[in-house]
C-alpha cells in the first residue's frame, strides 16, 4: 500500500465526515413507515354484522413458512339466528416469535380476515405472551378498523 492509497482512503473518510449522517437515532428519531410495511397482525370483522370474518379454513396456516399460525375450526349451531351453521375459527393463534412478517397469511386469506398493519413497536413481558390469541387479534382489529380500511383503499389501485 502506497502513501497515495492511504491519502485516498483518508480523503474518503474526511469527505464522509461532512456529509449528512444516514444513521437514525431510533427510538428517539422515528423512521418513515412505508404504506405496505408488514407489522403486527389483526383479525377483522364484517363491518355490517360485526361477525368475525375468519372462516377457519387454515389457508393462512398452510401458507405460513414459519409454522407460526395454529387454527382449529368449528361450526355454529344450525339453529343460530345470526349465522346458522357457519364455519369459524374456534382457536386462532399466532406465535409472534416465529413470525418472519412475510405477509403470506394476508395474501392467502380468501375473506380478507387476517391483516398485517404498520405496528412494529410492541413487546412481551410474560412467558407465553408471544402466542397472540383470537380475542386479542380481534380486539386489535376493532381498534384499528378505520385506519386499516383507509390504508387498503389507498393501496387498492396497485393490487
Ligand atoms: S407473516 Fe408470514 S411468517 Fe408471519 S404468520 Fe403470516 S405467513 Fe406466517
Ligand atoms: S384468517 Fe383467513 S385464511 Fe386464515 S383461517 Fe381465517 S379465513 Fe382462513
Amino acid at each position: 500500500m502506497s502513501v497515495i492509497d492511504i491519502a485516498k482512503g483518508m480523503g474518503l473518510t474526511l469527505g464522509y465526515m461532512f456529509k449528512r449522517p444516514v444513521t437514525v437515532q431510533y427510538p428517539r428519531d422515528k423512521v418513515t413507515i412505508q404504506p405496505r410495511f408488514r407489522g403486527r397482525h389483526h383479525l377483522l370483522r364484517h363491518p355490517d354484522t360485526g361477525l368475525e370474518k375468519c372462516i377457519g379454513c387454515s389457508l393462512c396456516a398452510a401458507a405460513c413458512p414459519a409454522y407460526a399460525i395454529y387454527v382449529e375450526a368449528a361450526e355454529n349451531d344450525p339453529a343460530d339466528p345470526v349465522s346458522p351453521g357457519e364455519r369459524y375459527a374456534k382457536i386462532y393463534e399466532i406465535n409472534m416469535l416465529r413470525c418472519i412478517f412475510c405477509g403470506f397469511c394476508e395474501e392467502s386469506c380468501p375473506v380478507d380476515s387476517i391483516v398485517e398493519t404498520h405496528i412494529h413497536e410492541y413487546h412481551f413481558e410474560q412467558r407465553g405472551e408471544n402466542i397472540v390469541t383470537k380475542p386479542k387479534l380481534l380486539a386489535l382489529g376493532d381498534r384499528l378498523e378505520k385506519e386499516i380500511a383507509e390504508r387498503r383503499a389507498a393501496d387498492a389501485p396497485y393490487r
